[in-house]
């Protein structure tokens, strides 16, 4: 299929911006072939510059809950930036806000989260939570987990998953040998190897930041009582816990991954949890959130400092606000029903095919693993047939489907995805299988 509209923007963009990009993960390095230049989005469907129309299953990256340009969220938004785009000063609806992330994120009436602050990207908020972190602790190194990703401040990408994973890239140029050696990478789900460094560095680990659930080298849940365990060994050894969940986050359910965990009965407290994506329905929001003891070592209170000229934004506040009312019990057991259908329709054309694969769920997010045995870890979800996957996501775009553009990636649906919508993606996947399959 000839795309000359998109190929004649992706050429003229990669004269101006590197790479025709403002994100790695758009150029389909992986997937190969011409990105797709967006022009606008409704409901569960995206159009391109061509005027061709797919279904969606990005989402953004998670914010579209509601589906695209859900008309109360625009409103709420055309209204607030007729009042003004932005003031550098404090609004009525930061509180209010803040205080429904508390409210939503609690389990009998009990919240983790006594204060929030809000910043603009979830890369803000998680580097903003570790400074906090080794502000509170007054220890410097940090753990994290290979494969997770956290944003893209200089601490957080070794061993990154997403983008860094896509590229094949193990960390990032113009990060320090210094700072590069204050974060200590564990294998993921293996408690084992953390507790090891926690025996060896306890007394010197601020804290220890993870997904709820990775969803950056594709999905792969934490084994049950692996974050609970993970909150024991850390503060054991005085170290913060820092949850993130800038992806799963109001998205997975009402109260996070954390809330879904809590309901099942393996409740833990993290010291601070990092949000984004849904809590701003789009636009650019995210907050970190804990106990006050902790938050309160933020400046002006405390010595720990941190600001924005546009945190808090108006606009972007009421999009959140608007779109956290409307993501109610029925919008996630929806989005749920809908990720069950859609994993089970892709794994039975896969197998139709002969692909061998894994499916891999953490609520209602989900992905693909073309490999036989489930992954636990980034080893194991490096170690696939990721091949087979630039055929496939094609095959499904030439069909109408808008895929992410990279096996490393969950799939996304929103309250959009209706039965006509579904029922277009099941259409596309006999092809798309046996692309996957000749590859
Ligand atoms: N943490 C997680 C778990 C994420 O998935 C992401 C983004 N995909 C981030 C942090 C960074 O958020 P942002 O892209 O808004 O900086």
């Amino acid at each position: 299929m000839s795309h000359e509209q998109n190929a004649d923007l992706f050429t003229r963009a990669k004269s101006s911006i590197p790479g025709g990009v403002n994100s790695p993960v758009r150029a389909y390095g992986s997937v190969g072939g011409t990105p797709r230049f967006l022009v606008s989005a409704q409901g569960a469907r995206v159009t391109d510059a061509e005027g061709t129309e797919y279904v969606d299953l990005v989402c953004s990256w998670g914010p579209a809950i509601l589906g695209h340009a859900q008309p109360d969220v625009v409103r709420a938004v055309q209204e607030a930036a007729a009042r003004g785009l932005s003031f550098g000063a404090s609004t009525p609806a930061e509180t209010e806000l803040a205080e429904l992330i508390r409210e939503r994120v609690s389990v009998g009436g009990v919240s983790p989260i006594e204060k929030v602050r809000l910043v603009s990207t979830g890369t803000e908020a998680t580097m903003t939570a570790i400074r906090l972190a080794r502000g509170f602790t007054g220890r410097e190194l940090l753990v994290k987990f290979a494969g997770h990703y956290h944003g893209h401040s200089d601490g957080l990408l070794a061993a990154a998953g997403s983008g860094l994973a896509t590229l094949a890239l193990p960390g990032s140029a113009g990060v320090t040998a210094a700072t590069a050696g204050q974060t200590l990478v564990v294998p993921y789900n293996d408690l084992d190897a953390l507790r090891a460094v926690f025996a060896e560095h306890g007394e010197n680990i601020a804290g220890v930041i993870v997904e709820a659930a990775s969803a950056n080298m594709g999905v792969v849940p934490p084994k049950p009582g692996f974050n609970a365990a993970l909150a024991e060994i850390a503060h054991a050894h005085g170290a913060l816990v820092i949850l993130d969940e800038v992806l799963t986050g109001f998205r997975v359910g009402p109260a996070g991954f954390w809330g879904l965990q809590a309901a099942a009965g393996e409740h833990y407290v993290p010291d601070l949890f990092t949000f984004g994506k849904v809590i701003g329905g789009g636009m650019p929001l995210a907050a970190l959130g804990g106990r006050a003891e902790v938050m309160d070592h933020l400046a002006p209170l405390g010595p720990v400092y941190q600001a924005g000229t546009l945190s808090g934004n108006p606009v972007a506040v009421a999009a959140g606000l608007e779109t956290l009312r409307r993501a109610t019990p029925e919008v996630y057991a929806h989005l749920h029903r809908t990720a069950d259908t859609l994993a089970a329709t892709v794994s039975a054309a896969l197998a139709d095919a002969g692909v061998v694969h894994t499916v891999q769920r953490a609520g209602n997010l989900f992905s693909f693993v073309f490999a036989a045995e489930v992954p636990e870890n980034y080893a194991d979800v490096q170690a696939q047939d990721v091949y087979r996957y630039g055929p496939f996501f094609h095959a499904m775009l030439d069909a109408g489907i808008n895929l992410p553009p990279s096996v490393f990636e969950a799939w996304f649906v929103s309250a959009a995805h209706d039965e006509a919508a579904v029922a277009e993606i099941i259409a596309a996947l006999p092809a798309a299988a046996r692309a996957a399959a000749e590859a």
